[in-house]
């Protein structure tokens, strides 16, 4: 029987994008990988928005980490969460009881959570989007606002009812927007009989000047328009005053809404607190080329918990950067372990940015090459479900996509019997 301890023990934290890629590019090599998440699914985080809209179910977009890794026998998967490490002990910890794990290599993979640019106040009334739960929570909320207003005799509680404000015109916003504008459209008018679900107000708010600054100025141009066709009130240059449980105040004007989004920012992990070592100012742990700590070569950080320097400017967090710095992670280590040449410093290859809008609109950008419309949407659509990874998420997803698409029906639109409205406790309308 092979001695575990003789065999050096990777531990991941995350298995997310850049977690998964890391224990995979470890596939070969002759470590024990324990692999710490505290959800037990890897997400694919850019369909959460169609979870919220009811479009596809969540198991579409998720799959049970350990399922990923049935024929990769050195990874051992553990839901576990991680609250602080040891560096120099090379100790994790763990909540709850369980002791710590001693790791000789370290890859810190947590991701990012929600920020609310020092409004911490504003969490209550206004629900990211960035977990399983997030996106359920919403989409709850979302259909319950309908069901609520078709029997609302008041019409300016109807309106509350009725009224969704989205904080932040980034991909996440402008793709959110878009699909409960669709929806709202297409397949519900028929199913209410005292409400239009095509009067609802759907608002996008923007801080800057401009939506989806990722994306060049034509391309950004054309979504909002197209947005703005689909009946989205898309405000620009519009910050957020105040969000409560009446809704948000913006440029003095007070919206009231029970739904409120907040697409509009993120920080990252408390990786860097754990560690002790630098962070840039969205809170990512500074790493060199090798995408290792400076001073702990056997301490890494990947993806959106990293700040990696590339060509002189640090990577955004995506996808593509997740994957491809998890990746590079996994082969220098096992370079490093079996004395092969390792792959050198960081190089990334930018892969463009996507953005769905409508059921036939999408934008799309790599280099010079821009597409929108129709061949935007396919593109968007095969490169999506490539990256969904496995056979029967992409199946799924494929079904689920099929089904809004020729019959305008959302799959996931269950509710519980008792509807629990988020920031249910409010002041009535119009005392405000
Ligand atoms: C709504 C939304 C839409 C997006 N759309 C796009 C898009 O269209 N294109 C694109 O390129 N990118 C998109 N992104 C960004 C992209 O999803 C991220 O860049 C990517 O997921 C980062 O991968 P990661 O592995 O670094 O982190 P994540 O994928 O976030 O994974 C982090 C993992 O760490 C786990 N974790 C966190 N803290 C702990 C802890 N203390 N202990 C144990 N486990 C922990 C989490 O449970 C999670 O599984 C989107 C993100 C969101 C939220």
């Amino acid at each position: 029987m092979q001695n575990a301890h003789a065999v050096p023990h990777v531990v991941i934290v995350g298995g997310g994008f850049a977690g998964i890629a890391a224990a995979r590019a470890l596939m070969h090599t002759r470590v024990r990988i324990t692999l710490l998440d505290r959800t037990n699914h890897n997400l694919f985080q850019p369909l959460l928005f169609q979870v919220t809209a009811g479009i596809v179910e969540a198991g579409t977009i998720s799959a049970p980490i350990r399922s990923l890794f049935r024929h990769q026998r050195n990874v051992d998967v553990r839901m576990a969460e991680v609250d602080g490490i040891d560096k120099d002990r090379q100790l994790v910890y763990l909540t709850g009881e369980s002791p710590p794990i001693h790791f000789d290599y370290l890859i810190l993979a947590t991701g990012v959570r929600v920020s609310y640019f020092g409004h911490d106040e504003w969490a209550q009334f206004a629900h990211g989007m960035k977990t399983l739960l997030d996106a359920d929570r919403l989409r709850r909320q979302i259909v319950g606002c309908l069901e609520l207003a078709d029997q609302e005799p008041d019409p300016r509680a109807r309106e509350e009812l009725m009224r969704f404000v989205l904080v932040g015109a980034g991909p996440s916003g402008c793709e959110l927007a878009g699909s409960l504008a669709g929806i709202f459209r297409r397949g519900l008018p028929q199913e209410y009989r005292h409400i239009d679900p095509r009067q609802a107000h759907i608002v996008l708010l923007e801080a800057g000047p401009r939506a989806l600054t990722a994306f060049s100025e034509p391309l950004a141009r054309g979504a909002v328009n197209q947005l703005r066709s689909l009946g989205v009130d898309v405000r620009l240059g519009k910050p957020v005053e105040l969000i409560d449980e009446d809704g948000v105040v913006v440029g003095g004007e007070r919206l009231r809404a029970r739904t409120v989004v907040w697409t509009a920012g993120v920080a990252a992990s408390p990786a860097g607190q754990w560690l002790g070592t630098e962070t840039d100012r969205m809170g990512r742990v500074l790493v060199g080329t090798d995408l290792s700590v400076p001073g702990y070569p056997r301490i890494f950080a990947a993806g959106d918990t990293a700040h990696i320097e590339y060509q002189g400017k640090p990577l955004p967090c995506v996808a593509t950067v997740a994957l491809q710095s998890g990746e590079h992670i996994g082969r220098t280590l096992a370079a490093h372990l079996t004395g092969a040449p390792g792959p050198g410093p960081f190089a990334f290859f930018d892969k463009g940015n996507m953005a769905t809008i409508s059921l036939g609109y999408a934008i799309a950008e790599t280099g010079r090459i821009r597409l929108s419309g129709v061949i935007g949407k396919l593109a968007w659509a095969f490169i999506h479900v490539q990256y969904l990874g496995q056979a029967e998420g992409q199946a799924l997803l494929c079904m689920q996509w099929l089904i809004n698409l020729l019959l305008s029906r959302t799959s996931a639109r269950y509710i519980d019997e008792h509807v629990p409205l988020i920031a249910a406790e409010r002041t009535p309308a119009g005392t405000r």
